[in-house]
């Protein structure tokens, strides 16, 4: 066991609050992990909903971890202690699409990480009283000094990158530019429209820029988060507020590509109808709204759901760090940094709009936006 300090939500209307909590030993397949810092995604609201059942609550959620490796099981082989790891999503390993090399389909997705329990049921942490706590949320719950994920959910990173920003690359980045580089894989040249730039939109307008994509259209409904589409290279943006929008959008053109983040039924069904044929959808958003089209208005054009961008987090993880390295990724602009403590904080302005990709320090240090030198 070991003891931790953790953001425990207990009640769908009450804050987070800082508890000891008691943290397993790693099982065989298990890594446990130091968190450094961890990133707070949009799912963390839902789950504070109540959209993942009655019994979710009281819980370690977070699942943007990144960390140093403090401890693994005796079946691990991919990392060792003081390996430095940002925490994805988890897979099984087993079923057909996880054999295909396609773990973001894995037959055990759900059962993995949004029931906040092992595949088995159990749980890997408890409070200080004994009493067990929803603590496997996405193989992690890192809002956490220390989190147990698997073998499978760890991506090994270069030792060079600071840590501090590296945990939104395991779900909000990875599920943006994932869409861009692994879905639509979108030629030079080509165009894009991205409804709902928020932290995984603005991954996705960073990618298509970096895939040398040429029309960019950033839709969104905040001035301030289409001013910063324009900032990270959009070419146009557009008032999702606009009560002619699909007009307006395809007055240079039909695009090769779109994407949505906000899962609106009216605004999907859009991000499909301004497509050329061939074209192709990737649907990023999850809310209860469904999709919603005739069926002639698919011919010649694909759409597709992309959990986690489609992403092997232990190949694209890395060369997103490397890509960032490099320059050519600053999905560092999106994010703006708090203490463990201010994770209400964090929380509010993120449901606020203020901050787009809030990243906990499990460290104390001063809130603010990161700024690091650029290479
Ligand atoms: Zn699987
Ligand atoms: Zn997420």
């Amino acid at each position: 066991m070991t003891s931790s300090r953790g953001a425990v939500l207990r009640g769908a209307d009450q804050p987070y609050v800082l508890e000891t909590v008691e943290i397993n030993a790693p099982r065989p397949d298990e890594v446990l992990v130091r968190v450094v810092a961890t990133g707070l995604c949009h799912t963390e609201l839902l789950a504070r909903k109540g959209m993942f059942g009655p019994k979710f609550l009281p819980a370690i959620l977070g699942h943007e971890g990144a960390g140093v490796v403090e401890q693994v099981g005796s079946a691990v082989t991919a990392v060792v202690p003081g390996d430095h790891v940002v925490l994805s999503f988890d897979s099984c390993g087993q079923c057909r699409a996880c054999a295909r090399g396609l773990p973001t389909s894995c037959a055990s997705f759900e059962l993995l990480n949004l029931t906040g329990t092992r595949a088995d049921g159990t749980g890997s942490a408890r409070d200080a009283d004994g009493n067990p706590l929803t603590s496997r949320w996405f193989g992690q719950s890192s809002f956490s000094e220390f989190a147990l994920a698997t073998a499978r959910n760890v991506a090994k990173v270069d030792k060079g990158a600071p840590l501090e920003l590296l945990g939104p690359l395991g779900c909000g980045v990875q599920t943006g530019a994932g869409a861009v580089l692994n879905q639509l894989r979108l030629a030079a040249g080509e165009s894009v429209v991205i409804f709902g730039v928020g932290a995984v939109g603005l991954s996705a307008v960073l990618a298509a820029r970096l895939s040398g994509a040429g029309e960019i259209v950033a839709v969104d409904l905040s001035p301030a988060r289409r001013e910063l589409a324009l900032d990270l290279g959009a070419t146009r943006a557009v008032d999702g507020a606009d009560p002619d929008l699909a007009r307006l959008l395809v007055t240079q053109g039909r695009f090769d590509a779109s994407l949505d983040t906000t899962g609106v039924g009216t605004v999907m069904a859009t991000a499909v109808n301004v497509l050329d044929r061939p074209g192709s959808c990737v649907l990023l958003g999850a809310g209860r709204d469904t999709l919603t089209v005739h069926p002639t208005v698919l011919s010649g054009r694909s759409v597709t759901y992309g959990f986690e961008g489609g992403s092997i987090p232990s190949i694209f993880i890395p060369r997103l760090v490397d890509l960032w390295q490099r320059g050519l990724f600053p999905f560092d602009r999106l994010i703006r940094t708090y203490p463990l403590a201010e994770i209400n904080q964090a929380e509010a302005d993120a449901a606020a709009g203020v901050a787009i990709k809030p990243v906990l320090l499990m460290h104390d240090h001063p809130s603010g936006s990161w700024a690091l030198p650029r290479t």
